[in-house]
This record gives structure tokens, C-alpha cells and sequence, in this order.
């Protein structure tokens, strides 16, 4: 299982506004760890950085021991797979083929729309949507969804790459509070049930105190607290 670590990382954006402060953090393999803060924390700056949306200013950034660089950026996605607030589905696609835009994350969504899809491809894409409990609307159009099934979608569309992390930026944001939790539940079980590394960052205090193995705290662009939810409570 892979394990994520900055060190010395620090993100300076070009009008000279730092979101993140000097961080080192090792982030451990199977755990689902969530980053918790206020907006403007700096929760997805780090994320971002993660999967080389954003590169550090200053400081390294490790996947399974191997450095984060533009040359191996690649490789690094192949095993980090991304969801996002919005979802970012392509909406006027059926979800069969969002899911399948998974299996050619290498290259750019349009791209990949002259790509032949494999068998295995298919089969992976189906895998995932049995896996999300979506097999009853493969071929709906996304736009058709609802945003906890749309998110679904997007789950399915990272699984579909079996990615050993996976990046959750406000995954619940959009959605209304029972949403959330069937979302949260749903990445919390494949986390325990396929080992996948899940890093979410949130802004509720208990949907962090209710999943998390790990809640990292920060505040300006700084880890403020990095223990086990039991002990959020206790600390000042
Ligand atoms: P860069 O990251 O190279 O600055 P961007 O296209 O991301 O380029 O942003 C251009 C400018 O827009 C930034 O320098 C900043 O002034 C502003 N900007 C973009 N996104 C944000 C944001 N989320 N919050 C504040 N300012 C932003
Ligand atoms: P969060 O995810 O916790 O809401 P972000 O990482 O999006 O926080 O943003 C952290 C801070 O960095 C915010 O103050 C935001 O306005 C700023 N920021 C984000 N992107 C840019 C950018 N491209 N240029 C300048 N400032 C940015």
C-alpha cells in the first residue's frame, strides 16, 4: 500500500499569497485521513498537490518513496485518482463512458474519446459500477443524475483506474446531509474493504469525527492538530 509524504512542502501562488506554510506530513497507507479546516484553510492547495494539480513552491512530495516530479506525473496519477466537489463529470456523456474516461486518465477526456476501449476496460468500468451500486443506470445520461449519484460516478470513474489513493476535495459539499453520509460511507468501505488510501478533505466537524482514522487540522495554510478523532474534542 502507497504512502504520501510532503516534506519541507510550502505553496506560494504568483500573486505571493502562501496557502501552505512549511508542512511536513507523512500520510499512512489504508488510513482514511481527513483534512479538516474552514474555506481558505489551504485544504485543496494540499490535495492538489497531491496529484500534481498544483507543484509545491518550495519542498518534495513522495508517492511510495518516489519523488512527485512533471517526468513521472504520469505514473503518480495512475495511482492517485481524484474527486472533486463538483463532481466534474462530463455531463452530456452516459455513465458508462464517464466511467470508462477512468481507464485513459493519461490522457486529455476528449482524447480519449478516440481511444478504443478494451474489453478489460469495459470490464473494469462495469466492475466499478457494481461497486458504487450503479449498474441499474449505466447508460443514463449524467446530467440525468442526482448529485450523490453523479459523485457515485465520479467514484466509480477513479475505481475503474484501481488506484491505490484516492484524492476526495470536499466530497460532500454539494450535497444535502443524508447524501453526504451515504458518499462518506461509500468511500470509507472501500477503503477498509480494498486498501485503498482515502485523503478527504472536509469542513464538518462530525462528518471528519464520524469517518476518519486520522483528522489533520489546518488553519492558514498550517497543520494545527493531526491526532485520532477521539481526540478533537479534548484539544484546545
Ligand atoms: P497562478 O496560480 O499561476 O497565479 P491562476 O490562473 O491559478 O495562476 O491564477 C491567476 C491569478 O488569479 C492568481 O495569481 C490570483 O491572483 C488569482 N486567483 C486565482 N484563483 C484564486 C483563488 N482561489 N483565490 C484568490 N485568488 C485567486
Ligand atoms: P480550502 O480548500 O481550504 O478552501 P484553498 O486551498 O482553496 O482552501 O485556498 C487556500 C487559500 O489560497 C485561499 O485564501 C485562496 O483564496 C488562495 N488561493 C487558492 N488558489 C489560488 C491562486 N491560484 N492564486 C492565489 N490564491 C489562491
Amino acid at each position: 500500500m502507497t504512502t504520501i509524504e510532503f516534506k519541507g512542502v510550502t505553496k506560494t501562488f504568483n500573486n505571493g499569497f502562501r496557502a501552505i506554510q512549511r508542512t511536513d506530513l507523512t500520510i499512512n497507507p489504508g488510513e482514511f485521513t481527513v483534512i479538516l479546516g474552514s474555506s481558505g484553510a489551504g485544504k485543496s492547495t494540499l490535495l492538489r498537490m497531491v496529484n500534481g494539480l498544483e507543484t509545491p513552491s518550495q519542498g518534495e512530495i513522495f508517492i511510495d518513496q518516489r519523488k512527485l516530479t512533471p517526468q513521472n506525473l504520469r505514473h503518480i496519477r495512475a495511482k492517485v485518482g481524484m474527486i472533486f466537489q463538483q463532481f466534474n463529470l462530463v455531463n452530456r456523456l452516459n455513465v458508462m463512458t464517464n466511467v470508462l474516461i477512468g481507464r485513459s486518465y493519461y490522457r486529455r477526456w476528449w482524447e480519449s474519446l478516440f481511444y478504443l476501449f478494451t474489453k478489460q476496460d469495459y470490464k473494469l468500468a462495469h466492475w466499478a459500477l457494481e461497486r458504487v451500486e450503479l449498474t441499474d443506470k449505466v447508460w443514463q445520461r449524467a446530467s440525468n443524475l442526482s448529485g450523490g449519484q453523479q459523485q457515485r460516478v465520479a467514484i466509480a470513474r477513479v475505481l475503474a483506474q484501481k488506484p491505490q489513493i484516492i484524492i476526495a476535495d470536499e466530497p460532500v459539499a454539494s450535497l444535502d446531509p443524508a447524501t453526504s453520509l451515504e458518499i462518506l460511507g461509500l468511500l470509507s468501505k472501500i477503503c477498509k474493504e480494498d486498501g485503498v488510501t482515502v485523503l478527504a478533505s472536509l469542513h464538518q466537524v462530525n462528518l471528519a469525527m464520524q469517518f476518519a482514522d486520522r483528522i489533520i487540522g489546518i488553519k492558514q495554510g498550517k497543520v494545527i492538530f493531526d491526532d485520532q478523532p477521539v481526540n478533537l474534542l479534548n484539544n484546545s
